[in-house]
């Protein structure tokens, strides 16, 4: 897949850039599938089993929300809240189904749709004024659209850039459509909480308000030398963030940025040779996802829950993107030994691998790739592991991988897709 810009990056400023976000996504398709929850509280993800399960919320509807019931809490912790609830699986597929339609409905918008999630995306719709009216207009008929065609509702934010319009789309939820003029970027962002600061976690937003920034605004007057020091090398990211300058471009296309894969244990774990063998098949599921989606990561993120939900990730950044069972296991491995749980035992374990590269990535990216790669002939690779040739097979940036251990993964791969997934590793080696 090739990614395109914006039709006229010279214009960065008078670009209309839209945001459009579905509300309540997965709780809003139950509530149409099956009317019987409407006006219920309803809430999507774990089985509660009556109070003792351990999984979390996906998502809820609006009349949950109001309970305190919220996406990521423990579902056992939602029951308590709102034991009343109707809880239910997700049913991905049906999600799916309805994620493809929207976004065939914002292609009818503009040729230039970037989607972010499964219901989010941002479209560059610069110079459709005459196609579809000014940005009121244009916003209500794309939310109309959406509904006649999907009996769904979708916020919407209309922006000169995208960090903007993702904030816009989120002001006037469920049902929103709330726009920034161009011009007016600085007075948009300027009262709202630091917290709206798009990537800025709870450890940055911390050191703002330590340093006395609390709105935007604050951040938006402060000299770009104080804010440097607060906030270190993301300083003038945030710092242009908060001024409303964001030139980052729609780009066509979705690339995930991440894949992950994480157990939740029907009872807290200690055993640590237990939790290593849990890690194990972990990173063989996950690799066989990325080798599916011919994507390589760079970073390693290894997820640990413990008793009480205490959460904490620990990440590393192998020299070169990799899908390598062996690679990615024996990094989370090693993060794992290195984790001090101070005698508390785990109540969920994951891998992640971020820094994500495809196979058909445009340009700058393979030629960074191909610079790390060769560097990385000359330079550490004590990370790495077999690394005994550089030989680069096709297809895949900065490819400079075992080729046992590849043929060993695939051959895997194959078997498992085959007989299923009770094939083991161990029985090959
Ligand atoms: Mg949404």
């Amino acid at each position: 897949m090739t990614a395109s810009e914006s039709p006229d990056p010279a214009a960065k400023s008078n670009r209309t850039i839209v945001h459009v976000d579905m509300d309540a996504f997965y709780a809003a398709v139950e509530e149409l599938d099956h009317p019987e929850y409407r006006g219920q509280p309803l809430i999507i993800g774990a089985d509660p089993k009556g109070g003792q399960g351990r999984g979390v919320v996906s998502t809820c509807n609006y009349i949950a929300r109001k309970f305190g019931v919220h996406s990521a809490q423990p579902v056992s912790q939602a029951y308590r809240l709102c034991p009343q609830g109707i809880f239910i699986p997700p049913a991905y597929a049906r999600y799916s189904e309805l994620s493809k339609a929207i976004m065939k409905i914002l292609q009818s918008f503009s040729p230039t749709v970037e989607q972010v999630s499964i219901d989010e995306a941002f479209l560059d719709c610069t110079g459709t004024e005459r196609l579809f009216g000014q940005a009121p207009e244009l916003g209500q008929r794309i939310k109309d659209t959406i509904r006649a065609e999907t009996g769904l509702t979708a916020s919407v934010g209309i922006a000169p850039n995208k960090y903007i319009a993702k904030v816009a789309s989120d002001l006037e939820k469920p049902d929103g459509l709330t726009i920034c003029a161009p011009g007016r970027e600085r007075e948009f962002l300027g009262r709202l909480p630091v917290e709206r600061l798009w990537g800025a976690g709870k450890k940055t937003v911390l050191k703002l308000k330590t340093c006395g920034y609390w709105q935007i605004g604050d951040l938006a007057k402060a000299e770009l030398g104080e804010v440097r020091k607060a906030l270190g090398n993301h300083g003038e990211h945030f710092w242009r963030l908060a001024k409303g300058l964001d030139d980052r471009p729609v780009r066509t296309g979705w690339r995930r940025k991440s894949i992950s894969e994480e157990t939740t244990f029907e009872h807290d774990v200690d055993d640590n040779d237990r939790l290593e063998q849990v890690l194990y098949k972990i990173a063989e599921t996950l690799t066989r996802n990325l080798r599916r989606e011919d994507a390589r990561g760079r970073t390693v993120v290894l997820k640990i829950r413990l008793t009480g939900f205490e959460t904490f990730t620990r990440s590393k950044t192998v020299p070169e993107p990799t899908d390598e069972t062996k690679t990615i296991r024996e990094t989370a491995l090693q993060m794992f030994r290195a984790f001090d749980r101070r005698g508390k035992a785990v109540r969920l374990i994951g891998i992640g691998v971020s820094n994500l590269l495809f196979a058909d990535d445009p340009d700058p990216v393979q030629k960074k790739a191909a610079r790390i790669s060769q560097m990385d002939l000359f330079g550490d690779l004590s990370q790495s592991s077999g690394q005994d040739s550089g030989e680069h097979s096709a297809g895949h940036p900065g490819d400079k991988r075992d080729r046992s251990e590849r043929r060993r993964d695939e051959l895997l791969d194959d078997l498992k897709d085959k007989f299923g997934n009770h094939i083991k590793r161990g029985s090959l080696l």
